[in-house]
């Protein structure tokens, strides 16, 4: 969003500017021109159409450097309410004891929408049949209890579908990393991201973009949290991913490696 409000800005001034340009000069051609004649010639019409597109362009221009400038949010807000987000997820997760490795998962069954489970337990477990409206699975076993949220960069997902009119949910596995261009490219929020399918599990290779130093803060902050959720932007291309998997993907391990996060998810959960 942010390169192309960067684009609409520009086209606003460019627009205002020929519309000034259209107004003054040939507005003033026309204030002068018109002989005696009661007719009004061919060449005054194109005047008075060329200033009344003036003043259109004009306007369109204006309401376009308005329109953008009212809902735009500076990147440095955006990244304060970002870290806010992941600060108190990392505190909730903290506080609940809750050891286990996150599993995303799809909006599938009985979910309409998408999530991420944190066992309490570190051991493997079955993945839950979870609805939508629990958030502490108790579970009839010890071993599947657990926490499960809303993933913190599921809402930027929906945006890019909603954006391009394509759900993640219809791509395959093997056009993936394709797929999710419309994540890096489409919003400028990440350099690069990759998916390399590995049989039993997907790897995730993610190169930041302007949020880069939101994942770094939350990394440090919270040492576990990108193995259970994520930070909200590594969170968003979880999400995207498990919506083109279409199963349950487990973190298995998330490293940090040259200027990347890397993350194994398992298929399957
Ligand atoms: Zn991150």
């Amino acid at each position: 969003m942010i390169r192309s409000g960067g684009w609409i800005k520009i086209g606003g001034v460019l627009m205002a500017l020929l519309g000034l340009f259209l107004i003054v000069v040939v507005g003033d051609l026309f204030q002068f021109s018109p002989g005696d004649d009661i007719g009004i010639s061919l060449s005054e019409k194109g005047d008075e159409m060329a200033v009344n597109a003036g003043f259109g362009l004009f306007l369109i221009g204006i309401f376009a450097l308005f329109l953008y400038s009212g809902s735009a949010l500076p990147e440095e807000y955006t990244r304060a309410f970002l870290k806010t987000q992941g600060e108190s997820v990392g505190r909730l997760v903290r506080s609940l004891n809750l050891e286990g490795n996150g599993i995303y998962l799809p909006p599938r069954g009985r979910l309409t929408s998408d999530r991420v489970f944190v066992p309490l337990d570190k051991r493997l477990m079955e993945v839950p049949d979870l609805s939508d409206d629990m958030v502490l699975h108790t579970g009839s076993m010890g071993p599947s209890l657990g926490v499960s949220l809303h993933p913190l960069g599921a809402g930027l997902v929906d945006e890019v579908e909603n954006g391009c009119g394509t759900p993640f949910g219809s791509e395959p596995i093997s056009g993936a990393t394709e797929a999710l261009e419309r994540l890096s490219k489409g919003t400028g929020l990440f350099r690069e991201i990759t998916v390399r399918d590995r049989k039993d599990h997907l790897e995730v290779h993610i190169r930041h973009s302007v949020l880069g130093g939101v994942c770094e803060d939350i990394w440090k902050d919270h040492p576990d949290l990108h193995r259970k959720v994520g930070c909200p932007a590594c969170s968003s291309v979880l999400c995207a991913t498990t919506r083109i998997a279409k199963v349950p993907l487990r973190v298995m391990d998330v490293r940090r490696e040259g200027g990347k996060v890397i993350y194994k998810m398992r298929k399957g959960g």
